[in-house]
């Protein structure tokens, strides 16, 4: 094994054309999307004529063909302009996709999968439940075998792009048993006469569109069972895994966002004829961030490259999101303080940073849930 602390001339290409469409075309649209808690849908047209939806997927499959390192690579961009829109974007890119890839039959792939890498199509995906949230296992939602297809019943909370998607991963049981056996994911193209989707008001991440689904007999065709097979929920225990490498990446653009923001304020704001910066208390405190985004990134990258080994297990999945997403709320934090009144004020981007990372401690597995799977790997089982 070698160590290299450089990305790879094809990274940093990655790093900048995700940059520049970042500057140029979608950091005008974020402060509107934010105050109308409405995502610009057209925005998925662009990522995909530009191949930034399939980064991390085969280009045999319709992807770019490239790594999880370049994965992370545009989330930590996109998160450091807005993670509103970075959070829409990994719903599609890995929630709602991920697993069709992974166990999609060709058909599947063929309908579902390129459409959504090319930007045609939106995706969600439908896993939490209002009594299964960290609890996956205590998944209601049913499905039942009629002529054809399937029945769904059952809801499904705070499922990210449903408002607009154009299909949803929906992981219901297939048996009446509460095994995690019988946890299978169905592909439900939307609108399906049986999806009942409210979307939700919230303080973090609002452009980002989020929904209350009620299932009420939704017939789905045998053809949108994913994989054509039932029990895969091994397919969501490893895609989840991955993702929170990526929602780690996301995290880390939020601190890089928060603290840069920062160190801007601490230079140009004079108290008492000093630069706050100059104060001690204040210096102290942007030495911290940096050196806590510094391990943070590091650890990201770690994962990044244990995923493109193929060599990522649950446990350094779990320490990689739980050290990154505190990161992100302890530096955001951090840098409202720096800001005085002003962090408290709309018009400076802190305080939207710091509530838009306070998603990331509950998300893709709350904080205590990553605690839990850490803990589990080190024998001691709660
Ligand atoms: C903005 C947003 C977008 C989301 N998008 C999606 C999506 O697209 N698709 C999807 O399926 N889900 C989505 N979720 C759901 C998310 O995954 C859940 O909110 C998360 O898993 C926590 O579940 P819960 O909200 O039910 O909290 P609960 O499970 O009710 O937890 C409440 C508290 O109890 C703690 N707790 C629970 N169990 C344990 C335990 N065993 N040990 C220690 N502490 C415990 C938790 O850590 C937490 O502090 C989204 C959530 C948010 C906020």
């Amino acid at each position: 094994m070698s160590l290299n602390f450089e990305f790879s001339g094809e990274h940093e290409g990655v790093r900048d054309t995700i940059r520049r469409l970042c500057q140029d075309e979608l950091a005008a649209l974020v402060s509107d999307a934010e105050e109308n808690e409405q995502f610009p849908k057209h925005v998925f047209k662009r990522w995909g004529e530009l191949g930034l939806l399939g980064v991390r997927y085969p280009e045999a499959d319709g992807g770019s063909g490239l790594d999880k390192i370049s994965d992370c690579i545009v989330r930590e961009e996109l998160s450091y302009m807005s993670q509103a829109f970075a959070s829409t974007w990994s719903a599609h890119t890995h929630l709602g996709i991920w697993p069709i890839w992974k166990a999609g039959t060709a058909e599947q792939k063929a309908r579902f999968l390129q459409p959504a890498l090319a930007g045609e199509k939106v995706a969600g995906f439908g896993l939490s439940e209002p009594d299964g949230g960290s609890n996956v296992r205590a998944m209601k939602t049913r499905a039942e075998r009629v002529t054809g297809g399937w029945r769904l019943n059952g809801s499904k909370l705070y499922i990210t792009n449903a408002p607009f998607a154009d299909f949803l991963l929906v992981a219901a049981r297939t048996k009446s048993d509460l095994k995690p056996e019988s946890i299978s994911l169905f592909i439900v193209e939307l609108p399906n006469k049986g999806f009942d989707i409210s979307k939700l008001k919230k303080e973090g991440i609002r452009a980002s569109e989020t929904a209350l689904i009620h299932i009420d007999n939704a017939f789905v065709p045998d053809d949108c069972l994913l994989g054509e097979m039932e029990g895969t929920y091994p397919v969501i225990l490893d895609s989840l895994s991955e993702n929170r490498v990526g929602v780690a990446a996301n995290a880390l653009g939020m601190a890089r966002a928060a603290f840069d923001a920062a160190v801007n304020y601490a230079d140009e704001r004079i108290v008492a004829g000093k630069r706050v910066g100059q104060y001690q208390a204040i210096g102290h405190k942007l030495a911290d961030m940096s050196a806590q985004i510094e391990a943070t990134r590091w650890l990201v990258y770690y994962g990044a490259w244990r995923v493109d080994q193929g060599t990522l297990d649950a446990a350094t999945a779990a320490r990689v999101k739980l050290v990154a997403s505190e990161t992100a709320v302890a530096v955001s934090e951090q840098a409202i303080r720096i800001f005085g009144g002003a962090g408290i004020m709309r018009e400076f981007p802190v305080g939207r940073i710091h509530r838009d990372a306070l998603v990331y401690v509950i998300g893709e597995g709350t904080s205590e849930v990553q605690r839990n799977i850490i803990a589990r790997s080190l024998g001691f089982k709660s």
